[in-house]
This record gives C-alpha cells, sequence and structure tokens, in this order.
C-alpha cells in the first residue's frame, strides 16, 4: 500500500500541539516541527514514537511552591486512527504485543505525514505490560529499557508490519537505538557454520540505512543499562560479544550504539557539535543547527503582519529577509497586542496583573539545574537596585522532571522570591508549561531570557521561537546563540565567549555580572528611552534570526547532508 519510500523518523517523544501531551520539552517540540516542516515541503517522512497515554504529567503547583505531579488524561481515539495491525517483542521472556495509533499531520500545501504512536495497552497483554508506554520518562531504569525496546524494535516491527519501504532510519536521541538491532536482524546473512561473525552480521548495509541526531552534550545525558539488565529484559537477540563491540564494554550506552551503526551522524549546533566531537572522540560527527516550525511559533498578531508585509514567509521563510519593509508603528503595535494577550493570560490563570508599559522578561523552559533559571537571582541586591530605577517584570514557568529534586528547588526559589522580592520587580510563576503557553510566552514578553551553563545547552530552540515575533533574545552564548548573535544588532550574549568546550571552567559570578551590567546599562534604558533602536532590534531578530533558524532551512539541510546520501 505505501511504494513510495520513506524517511522513518523516530523519537521517543513527540509534540505536535497541546491536544497530544506526548512530549516533555525542546526535544519533543523540535521532533514535532521536524514533521510539521516535512508535510510543507512535502518531505516522504512517517514518524515513530510512543503513545504515552498518561503523558509526561500535569504540574500543580502547592502553597509552599512544590511541584505537584499529577497523571494527564487525554483521549487518543479523538484524533488518531487504531490500525489494526498488532506486532510483538519479546520483553522477560513474554511476547508483548504492540497496536499503533495513526496522527496524521496535514499541510496547506497538500503534503501529509503519518505519525504512528505504538501502544502496548492491549487485552493480551499482561496489566504490567499494558503499562509500558503509559508515562513519558517515567518509572525507573528497567521501565525505560523497555519502553526504548518498544520504541526501537516494535516500532521497526510496525512499520513493515504496516507495508512502509523504508530508505532511512533517523533517530532523533538515542532512545531509539535498538532499531538498530532489529535492522542487523532483517539484514542477517543466512550462512551456515561462518568462522567469522562478521560474515553474518551486515553492520554496512545497516550503517548505510541509519541517521543519528545527539542533543546531549553532558556525559550522564546519554542512556546505559547494565549488559545484566538487557539480558534479562531484552535476551540475547545479537551475540553478546557484538553488542559489547557496538554498544561499550562495560554497560550499554545508547548513543554509542546509534554511532557505531549511523553513516550519517550530527549535533543540533555547530558548537555542539564540537562538543559532541569531543566526547566521542573518532567519529565524524557533522552539524546541523536547529530550527523552529515558523507558522506554529509566530503568534497571530505576527501572522497577519507578516501575510500583509511578507507574503509567502510561512512555507519560506527565508523572505524574512526582508523585514525591514515592515512599518515601525505596525510592528510595534502587533507587539504590543501580543504583549496585552500575556499580560490577560497571567491576570486570568494567576490573579497577578502585569503593566504592559513595563519592561517583561521571558524565562520558560524544562527546569534542571544546568539551566540555570535562577541565575538572574544570584545577587538580589543588587537586582533590586536596578528595580528602584526603572521598572521592569519577570514571567517564568518550565516543569522539573519528577526525580530532578534539584529542578524542582529552584522552582520553589523563584516562587519564593516572587513573593519576597519587593514591589519594583514583579516575578510570575506560570504552572503547567506547554505548547500554548509557550507561544504566549516567547510572543508577549519583550525580552526572551537563557541562562545555560556553557557548554551544555545543545542548542536551546525557545530563543528561534522568540525571534519569530519580533521579542529580543538576552542569552548566554551557547547552543545556536552562537550562531545567531551580533552584539546590539540581534539582541544581547550574557557572560564570556564560548571558548571552553570543558564542563568545569564556567562562574556563575561572570555570567550574572554581566546580565546585570547589561540589563541596568544597555537592555532597560534601550527599552525606555530610545525606541528606535529597539524596534531595529526586533526587526533584525525577525530579519536575521528567524529568517535562518527555522524548521524548513533545517530540514532541508537533514535532506541534502543525510537523507540523500
Ligand atoms: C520550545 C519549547 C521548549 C524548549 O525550550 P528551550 O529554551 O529551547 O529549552 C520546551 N518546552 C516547550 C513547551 C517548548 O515549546
Amino acid at each position: 500500500m505505501n511504494t513510495e519510500l520513506k524517511i522513518a523518523y523516530f523519537s521517543m517523544e513527540i509534540g505536535l500541539s497541546n491536544d497530544i501531551p506526548t512530549y516533555s520539552g525542546g526535544l519533543g517540540v523540535l521532533a514535532g516541527d521536524t514533521i510539521k516542516s516535512g508535510a510543507d515541503l512535502k518531505i516522504p517522512l512517517v514518524a515513530v514514537t510512543l503513545l504515552s497515554k498518561k503523558g509526561f504529567f500535569q504540574q500543580d503547583i502547592d502553597n509552599e511552591g512544590r511541584q505537584i505531579e499529577h497523571p494527564v488524561e487525554w483521549d487518543p481515539f479523538r484524533l488518531m486512527t487504531r490500525q489494526t495491525k498488532r506486532v510483538v517483542v519479546k520483553i522477560e521472556g513474554r511476547d508483548v504485543s504492540i497496536q499503533a495509533w495513526c496522527y496524521m499531520v496535514k499541510s496547506v500545501t497538500g503534503g501529509e505525514v503519518a505519525v504512528l504512536y505504538l501502544d502496548t495497552d492491549v487485552p493480551e497483554n499482561t496489566t504490567e505490560d499494558r503499562e509500558i508506554t503509559a508515562v513519558l520518562y517515567g518509572g525507573d531504569e528497567r521501565y525505560r529499557l523497555k519502553q526504548e525496546v518498544v520504541l526501537g524494535i516494535g516500532g521497526v516491527r510496525m512499520l513493515h508490519a504496516l507495508g512502509y519501504q523504508i530508505k532511512k532510519y533517523h533517530m532523533n536521541e538515542g532512545h531509539a537505538s535498538f532499531l538498530t538491532l532489529e535492522l542487523l536482524l532483517r539484514h542477517k546473512r543466512d550462512i551456515e557454520s561462518v568462522w567469522d561473525e562478521r560474515w553474518v552480521w551486515d553492520i554496512d548495509t545497516v550503517k548505510d540505512l541509519c541517521v543519528f541526531t545527539t542533543h546531549t552534550p553532558i556525559e550522564a545525558g546519554h542512556d546505559r543499562f547494565s549488559y545484566d539488565l538487557v539480558k534479562k529484559v531484552l535476551g540475547e537477540i545479537i551475540p553478546l560479544t557484538l553488542l559489547k563491540k557496538l554498544g561499550g564494554e562495560q554497560s550499554l550506552n545508547m548513543t554509542l550504539l546509534a554511532l557505531n551503526l549511523s553513516n550519517y551522524i550530527n549535533g543540533v549546533a555547530k558548537k555542539h557539535g564540537e562538543v559532541s566531537k569531543a566526547l566521542f572522540p573518532g567519529y565524524e560527527i557533522n552539524a546541523i543547527t536547529n530550527g523552529v516550525h515558523s507558522f506554529t511559533w509566530t503568534c497571530e498578531n505576527f501572522q497577519r503582519l507578516y501575510d500583509k508585509y511578507i507574503h509567502g514567509w510561512a512555507n519560506e521563510p527565508e523572505l524574512f529577509v526582508r523585514a525591514e519593509i515592515i512599518p515601525d508603528e505596525e510592528l510595534w503595535t502587533a507587539h504590543r497586542c501580543a504583549k496585552k494577550d500575556l499580560c490577560d493570560f497571567v491576570k486570568n490563570t494567576t490573579g497577578v496583573e502585569l503593566n504592559p508599559d513595563v519592561l517583561t522578561i521571558g524565562f520558560a523552559r524544562r527546569f534542571t539545574s544546568y539551566k540555570r533559571a535562577d541565575l538572574i537571582f544570584s545577587d538580589l541586591e543588587r537586582l533590586m537596585k536596578i528595580g528602584k530605577k526603572e521598572k521592569f517584570q519577570i514571567v517564568f514557568a518550565g516543569k522539573a522532571h519528577p526525580k530532578d529534586l534539584p529542578g524542582k528547588d529552584i522552582i520553589k526559589r523563584i516562587i519564593d522570591f516572587s513573593k519576597t522580592i519587593d514591589n519594583n520587580i514583579k516575578i510570575v510563576f506560570l504552572k503547567n508549561y506547554q505548547m500554548s503557553m509557550a507561544l504566549k510566552l516567547v510572543s508577549g514578553v519583550d525580552v526572551w531570557l537563557n541562562t545555560p551553563l556553557r557548554p551544555r545547552e545543545a542548542s536551546g530552540t525557545s530563543g528561534m521561537k522568540a525571534a519569530h515575533n519580533g521579542v529580543i533574545n538576552f542569552s548566554v552564548l551557547d547552543g545556536w546563540w552562537i550562531e545567531g548573535h551580533i552584539e546590539g544588532v540581534t539582541g544581547w550574549s550574557i557572560g564570556p565567549k564560548p571558548t571552553e568546550s570543558s564542563l568545569t571552567n564556567t562562574t556563575d559570578t561572570a555570567d550574572s555580572d554581566d546580565l546585570y551590567h547589561k540589563l541596568e546599562n544597555i537592555i532597560i534604558p534601550t527599552y525606555y528611552h530610545d525606541k528606535n533602536q529597539w524596534i531595529k532590534i526586533m526587526k533584525n531578530s525577525i530579519g536575521k534570526i528567524a529568517y535562518y533558524f527555522n524548521c524548513h532551512r533545517m530540514m532541508r539541510r537533514y535532506v541534502t547532508d543525510a537523507y540523500l546520501r
């Protein structure tokens, strides 16, 4: 039925919209954006992920500022069609049956991409097995391993069962690396009594089929499983000696497995490519810098503005190069409308009244230590002194992984600050960050703040979303911002130049010092006293950042560099 050769895009999480809460943060939203651009550009793509029927989690915050997690309730029946074909994988020696739900991403261009959500919640499975695809990044190591077996091995089997012909398998992060084992099995040469196992396992053919994108510059961020556990859960589907050769002697490193079985490997920003090369010496690692789906991440006020002045922008974001022709007043009006929308939203959800005339800073993303959401509070006295001269307000949002205690602690600290800081600086924390809230934030603030600890931000994408709405970036030089930043032209940097690749020699104080200095002496004065200059930088955000840091450009790079190789 599917005769066209397709690219199979595998991702543990995919964020397409609020209605399908099967993502936790940037990785999933990037996957969703990739699929949408794939549909717009009519790239022959099919995507595979897990159903995550209980989502990641819904975030609540108690009176003490502690994060409370609830399972998300959502109904795939409403949005997706269940496929009748089922496939089976062996887990702990049991047959685990997998079904798939199909969601069609349809573009106005006529292109479409099927997304297959794998689901083990079928009557023939044990109660425990029915839960394997329930919670994204939930449970323990064993649970994660089972999920990855379903995704990688179950995913390839499902594609075959549904009749897809696949010419490349693209692994979005190492969670999907088990697909390589299924491909090894499928391309196993049927030779009896060979003296060398290299003749049996056609590694080159599998490598030709595989593309791997790594997203994690931190050693601890890569999934690792003990061979003991792998043996218990997966059994020995390929000989252990071979698996160790491909995935590491000590433990099974999912990144290493993907690296050893892919002919095209890339990091997600130029700097991240370099960092990954240092982390995994001996591999040819390329770089394709991330982008965001322009239409998804442009608020309605700006969509109308672009429709009027930059016709065709959504499917050809290169046209943003003409941002200069948008009249200043109309740009400012569109921004004011977006800001008012955000203020209304904040009022409705928290009761806090923000002042739309006041410089507003936004910070929203996953809360985890390296993102340093609380860097701006490192010297409270200095911050309050700046706020006394001229006002500003900050909006925060973000979830911490349920097991990330330091991440949860940062949420609590920020909520404590919001209660105790003086009236010149208003601080709000919005609970349950998700995609529609993200759009409100990246379009409704004036400045988008990002303060990761270098070089841990592989790329980052929320700043690109901000730029699509004329919102100005103020960020540490890491990830994509190294490529997008021109000081005082496209936004502002925080802290020293990104010379180091090591993970040790950054100091918080050098960064916070620079942050306070620029906030006080450049950003606040420009906002209140040099509107022309401010609007110029807004236009540069569109014309020099959104122009390049979009998913259409990224997808074309994947096609020419990775898929057509
Ligand atoms: C874009 C997005 C992210 C990624 O934010 P970064 O600042 O790039 O880490 C996370 N969560 C949601 C809901 C998003 O829309």
